[in-house]
């Protein structure tokens, strides 16, 4: 048995049947000639789940909507990777959670979700399903199984709970939730009814350092934009769960048109090559930056998760423990001051480039609390995104390069700090 990574430059694809070439070709087409009527006969039939295919016998392509070898061949590598039955692509990390949220939730349902979420995806749950008539409601790090299901019992009996969906670690301030205590919580909601599925989004830690499925996530969602693809230069999605969920997500793709196409599944495949690669470095970079900073004198406190400590806080820690390996490689630390010395950080950087998205080859960092979170408006506080907040996305340079350029601009700030713009 071969490791994961080791199989991430051939699975699923048979150089044979395309001339040797040891690359798998861009399928560049719209359509696909078929053998017979009766084998479109029968591909039609799986497409549309009237049929299920046959294990071992290749399905046949009909359109580039419905299947394509680049995509086929990408999503055979991407559950190998999440060690899951199977996987389906998305055109974006955002049309893999609003697919995932049409295809399971009907109006009149709750859903129970962490805090905070990604921007995108609090807009569709408050602004979109509200037209819908489908609920939300808020959960706490700290809620145990019980705790959820009361907090639901008590203020939404009426409501059929639809999905529980986390975001963990949650983006930018790395807050943990479990995925055990949500998986026991649904099946306490199974009690009355159908039992809900628990969806993962895995995008800001990455695939590698936690496995939602092996801790009771029915469903694992990415923004393949992020460290799937890892080099800023594509924007795509995933989903990855069992084989029966994951065939309804694709028919529902196939009729919302939201797959990605075959270049992007190229590039994406092309990315999978270095992704063990690209994330050791990138983890092991973000604890040398993180130690670092910690260390600054004008550095309040750094929010990565291998910096909980145990007694202070034993919560968070506890989660850790039970469900990441590693802490990853994208974290935010609170700066002394405010925003004024947050911007001039952030303004004096030169290698690290000032941008949002996370998880590439290179280097980013933003301001949380003006950018990427700006949509929390008064709720920025509750969640721990001040304005002397910095979230950072480190990458594959040298580590001693980047530590210098954060060296450089917390020069700046002190400068400033100086010259008469006091630092409180
Ligand atoms: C970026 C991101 C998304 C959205 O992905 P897109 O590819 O930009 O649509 C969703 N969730 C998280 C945690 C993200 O960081």
């Amino acid at each position: 048995m071969l490791y994961p990574e080791s199989k991430m430059m051939s699975a699923g694809y048979d150089p044979n049947q395309f001339e040797g070439s040891l690359k798998a070709p861009i399928f560049s087409t719209s359509t696909f000639t078929l053998k017979s009527c009766q084998e479109a006969k029968e591909a039609f039939e799986i497409a549309f789940g009237l049929k299920d295919s046959v294990p071992g016998k290749k399905v046949e392509n009909i359109y580039s909507r419905l299947n394509n070898p680049n995509l086929s061949i990408l999503e055979e590598r991407l559950a190998i990777l999440e060690k899951s039955e199977d996987a389906a692509v998305f055109s974006s990390g955002m049309a893999a959670i609003s697919t995932t949220f049409h295809q399971w939730l009907q109006p009149g349902d709750l859903v129970i979700h962490s805090a905070p979420l990604y921007g995108g995806t609090y807009h569709y749950l408050k602004a979109i399903l509200d037209k819908w008539n489908i609920k939300t409601i808020e959960i706490d790090p700290t809620d145990q199984a019980e705790d959820i299901y009361l907090k639901v019992k008590n203020s939404f009996e009426e409501f059929r709970v639809g999905m529980i969906y986390l975001e963990t670690p949650a983006n930018p301030t790395n807050t943990l939730y479990s995925i055990r205590e949500a998986s026991k919580a649904a099946e306490m909601f199974s009690e009355t009814g159908e039992k809900p599925l628990v969806v993962v989004d895995n995008t800001y830690l990455g695939p590698l350092w936690q496995k939602p499925l092996v801790h009771g996530a029915d469903l694992v969602l990415y923004s393949a934009t992020k460290f799937l693809g890892g080099h800023s230069d594509l924007i795509a999605g995933a989903a990855m769960g069992s084989g029966e969920l994951i065939r309804e997500m694709k028919l529902l793709r196939t009729f919302m048109g939201n797959m990605p196409d075959p270049w992007t599944c190229w590039l994406i495949m092309r990315s999978l090559e270095t992704l063990h690669l690209r994330m050791e470095k990138q983890c092991s970079n973000a604890e040398t930056v993180a130690e670092w900073l910690s260390h600054h004198p004008l550095v309040e406190e750094v929010l990565l998760p291998s910096m909980l400590r145990p007694i202070q806080d034993s919560q968070q820690f506890k989660i850790y423990k039970q469900q990441c390996e590693r802490p990853g490689s994208v974290f935010s630390f609170r700066i002394k001051g405010g925003e004024k010395e947050a911007f001039k950080f952030l303004d004096s950087l030169k290698m690290i480039k000032l941008a949002v998205s996370l998880g590439s080859t290179e280097s980013l960092a933003e301001h949380p609390y003006t950018m990427t979170h700006l949509d929390l408006f008064d709720d920025r506080e509750k969640y721990g995104v001040t304005p002397n907040l910095v979230r950072i996305s480190i990458g594959v340079e040298n580590a001693e390069d980047i530590i210098s350029d954060i060296s450089e601009a917390m020069e700046k700030v002190e400068t400033m700090a100086e010259t008469g713009l006091v630092v409180k």
